[in-house]
């Protein structure tokens, strides 16, 4: 079975590395955006590809060119359009397609979540609610928040944004962090508010909690919504499990 997983996950890696592991019977391509520099690609003997197919058509095209038999859409909650492009591809070459979407995060007792619906909103809310900001909606997020003169922003990122707003510290980092080394972080920088986009996982759910021990409100940017026609499983395992059953 040829499958492509359009990656730029932890599941993504881990699914294609695991059916890699099984050359007999999956031959692996696994495809990543180029946006990260140390792009983790699972290594032989999947085949790893980077940078856009081109479209809906490009996309198409590969499918067909590359006789791919089913296509797992493993990117990020937030890649709103490439999942587009996957589930309208994948109806075009008529080729079975699965997506692999970890559970969004649930408000517990004790937080105080304001849920948004875009990064927009979230720039426009956040400063009401204090004016010592963490921002961790991602390297491509921050630009939304550079008209905020006023307030003071910690931004985390894996890599840097091109644009941080004027009075700001920027933090590169990459989880899994802790809930003792978030707490730590958000009483040396004096924050009032958290913003975050509804990644889910546990990697940087640390964060949420710490906020909820220390009072501090939490602005939670929604995700889009994905594509009706196609499949959505939680995790690795049900993907591979959904594989098994398409190669009968
Ligand atoms: P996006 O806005 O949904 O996609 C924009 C374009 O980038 C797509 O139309 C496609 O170009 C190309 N692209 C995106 N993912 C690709 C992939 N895996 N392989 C080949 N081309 C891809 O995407 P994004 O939000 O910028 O995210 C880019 C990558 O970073 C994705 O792989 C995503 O999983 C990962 N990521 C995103 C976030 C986030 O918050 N958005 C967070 C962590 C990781 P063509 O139309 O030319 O095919």
């Amino acid at each position: 079975m040829r499958v492509l997983v359009v990656g730029g996950t932890t599941e993504g890696r881990s699914l294609a590395r695991q059916l890699g592991a099984d050359p007999a019977r999956f031959a692996v391509t696994y495809s990543l955006a180029g946006r990260t520099h140390d792009a983790a690609v699972p290594g032989a003997p999947v085949t790893a590809r980077v940078g856009g197919f081109g479209g809906v058509a490009g996309l198409v095209e590969f499918l067909r060119r590359e006789d791919i038999d089913v296509v797992v859409d493993a990117t990020h909650p937030f890649a709103q359009t490439m999942s587009a492009h996957v589930a309208e591809a994948a109806l075009g070459a008529g080729t079975p397609v699965v997506a692999v979407a970890r559970p969004g995060w649930s408000a517990e007792p004790g937080d105080d979540w304001r849920r948004v619906g875009s990064l927009g909103q979230a720039a426009d809310l956040a400063p009401a609610l204090g004016s010592r900001i963490f921002l961790t909606v991602g390297r491509q997020g921050v630009d939304r928040f550079v008209g905020d003169g006023s307030s003071w922003f910690l931004v985390r990122s894996v890599e840097a944004p091109d644009v941080v707003p004027p009075r700001s510290l920027l933090l590169l980092g990459r989880g899994p962090f802790t809930e003792p080394g978030e707490a730590d972080l958000l009483a040396r920088h004096g924050i009032e508010v958290l913003v975050t986009k509804d990644s889910g996982g546990e990697a940087t759910a640390p964060k949420l909690r710490a906020a909820r021990r220390h009072g501090i409100p939490v602005v939670v940017v929604d995700r889009p919504s994905r594509p009706a026609s196609v499949p959505v499983v939680a995790d690795v395992d049900a993907a591979l499990a959904w594989l098994e059953r398409q190669s009968g």
